[in-house]
């Protein structure tokens, strides 16, 4: 990933190094930043504009395995960076109220067994050794009803197959792109404006230049082309590259240089959110190493432990629920420890520019696309796109066919996880109300419509998920189609007149593993509260 050899020279004037400006300073610009200074060094110029005045998000502290990538190409331990976010670990989402009242399952990060061919849920689907299909087939289910660590309190992890990398600094780097298919057993939460403080040290530190100040205007050329960008007090910045991360105001990306949006809300209706940070004693509450996605009238809460607050939102549909209903029935939800917590309303756009590539602009973070975040997949979105921008990088200006390629290969990640998403709600068993009978006759992708004849036979696989990397693989189909309840599935027919015994073999093994470690690991109080006095 690392350059080799000279400065990265711009193709116009071949004296100068390249220079990108990145717009905006939320975690799409700093993480874009950092990545690029890890990944070219002083080769390259690199600025960040950020406005005082204009807030980041504010939300967005959920992740999803992958993100160990990000961190590792950075070269930076846990220690190095989790204590100053406040980060916990992540091993699953967990479903509560999608099926029922009461009802709750995992889709935890832990790739699903195969037996003789077939995989796990098939089995379980002919052979249920309990109603718990997740801690059937998979350890982390019971480490999250557990409230466990992934890590022993001597730092090492539960999965000693996963290999850990080395962070010297001439070993190689792993991508996502080059470990899809690996499974990373855990992801994490962490609050993002901490994050964007700390990426903002780790980038300036390494020579990335920052600008406090409101961009006001922006300059194309006679081929359309960004010249530069005026900011209010620091006059105009150029550059040969300009990065959006201007959230969902895409100022750039969309505002100056036009490029449509493909709005995605006709299949995933969420288009609001309201948020709330909570207090937390960690020496009081569980630390669940989860986050919970709890049903509601008309969407859905999360709830994200960090080591000293809860992050909690409703995200919703204002067909179905005003800003003041949802703000209620989130301040219900959480119970008196919110009662003087302001909360940050958010209206959210749904769905991706037409293209993220345009000339030479690329939008990265909400500037780009986004859906609603029930897999926690907006920070993924962004790691995605800039690992994949500096595989491309510089696509000058007769480098067309790299931005195409670089424009399908985002298209492509963001148009699966909307199949997957739809998922969630077509299978979910609930038809309470008319938000949720709405679910099941709700447009969703003609693809999505065929898979779903398909799966009600034979669970989904390789074949039969939407075929371009989208970072989920097929166990995580079969999780939440399982989970969600509401699609009858069958087991396939050649299960049936299979040897089971190795399949039952496999459940067990999964049992006593699971009971093993629950015995063994800390719970993930004690495990922050050991790694933090050890600070
Ligand atoms: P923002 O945070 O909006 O940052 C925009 C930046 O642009 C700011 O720094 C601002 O100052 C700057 N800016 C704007 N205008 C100007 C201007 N004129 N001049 C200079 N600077 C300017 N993702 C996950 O992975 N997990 C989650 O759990 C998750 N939860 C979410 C919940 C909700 C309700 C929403 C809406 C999103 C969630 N996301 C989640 C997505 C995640 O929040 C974003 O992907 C992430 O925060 C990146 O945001 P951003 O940097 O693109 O935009």
């Amino acid at each position: 990933m690392t350059v080799s050899g000279a400065a990265a020279k711009n193709t116009r004037d071949p004296g100068r190094k390249q220079r990108v400006a990145i717009v905006g300073g939320g975690t799409a610009g700093w993480m874009t930043a950092s990545y690029l200074a890890a990944a070219f060094g002083d080769r390259i110029d690199v600025t960040v504009v950020e406005s005082a005045t204009v807030g980041t998000i504010g939300v967005g502290e959920a992740t999803f395995s992958d993100i160990r990538h990000f961190f590792e190409f950075l070269r930076l331990k846990e220690s190095d960076w989790m204590p100053a976010c406040n980060a916990t670990y992540k091993l699953a989402v967990r479903f509560e109220n999608w099926r029922e009242p009461g009802h709750h399952f995992y889709h935890p990060f832990e790739q699903m067994a195969s037996v003789d061919g077939f995989p796990l849920s098939d089995w379980w689907l002919r052979y249920p050794t309990t109603s718990r299909f997740d801690k059937d087939c998979f350890v982390m289910a019971s480490l999250c009803d557990a409230e466990r660590s992934p890590r022993y309190l001597n730092g090492s992890l539960v999965d000693q197959g996963f290999v850990e990398q080395s962070t010297d600094d001439t070993s190689a780097r792993s991508t996502m792109a080059e470990y899809q298919g690996a499974q990373i057993p855990y992801a994490y939460h962490f609050e993002a404006h901490l994050l964007a403080k700390f990426l903002t040290k780790y980038s300036t530190q390494r020579g990335v230049k920052h600008v406090v100040d409101n961009v006001v205007d922006v300059a194309l050329d006679e081929h359309g082309f960004i010249s530069h960008v005026r900011t209010a007090e620091h006059g105009d910045i150029a550059a040969d590259l300009f990065v959006d991360c201007t959230g969902f105001r895409a100022l750039l990306l969309n505002k100056a240089l036009g490029e449509p949006f493909v709005s995605y809300q006709e299949n995933l209706p969420n288009d609001s959110a309201v948020a709330l940070q909570v207090p937390l004693d960690m020496d009081r509450k569980p630390l669940r190493p989860c986050t919970t996605a709890t049903a509601q009238d008309a969407g859905w809460i999360w709830t994200i432990p960090l080591i000293s607050r809860i992050g909690t939102g409703y995200v919703y549909a204002s067909d179905y629920a005003t800003p003041e209903e949802a703000e209620r029935t989130l301040r219900e939800f959480v119970g008196p420890e919110a009662a003087d917590v302001p909360a940050n309303h958010i209206r959210m756009r749904i769905g991706r520019s037409r293209r993220s590539w345009v000339k030479n602009c690329v939008g990265v973070g909400l500037a780009s696309g986004f859906v609603e975040p029930l897999e926690s997949t907006g920070i993924f979105f962004i790691h995605h796109a800039i690992e994949q921008m500096v595989k491309y990088f510089p696509a000058g200006r007769g480098d067309d066919l790299l931005r195409e390629q670089y424009n399908r290969s985002v298209a492509h990640v963001m148009d699966g996880v909307r199949e997957f998403l739809c998922l969630h709600y077509r299978g979910a068993k609930r038809v309470d109300n008319q938000y949720w009978k709405d679910t099941k006759t709700r447009v969703i992708p003609d693809s999505l419509e065929e898979r779903l004849e398909i799966w009600q036979h034979k669970v989904p696989d390789t074949e039969s998920i939407y075929p371009y990397y989208h970072g989920l693989p097929p166990y995580s189909y079969n999780c939440i189609l399982l989970g969600t309840g509401g699609i009858e599935l069958r087991h396939s027919p050649a299960v049936e007149l299979a040897d089971e015994r190795a399949a039952l073999a496999e459940f067990e093994r999964i049992r006593v593993k699971a009971e093993k470690l629950v015995q063994e690991l800390p719970t993930q109080n004690e495990y922050f509260a050991a790694m933090r006095a050890n600070l």
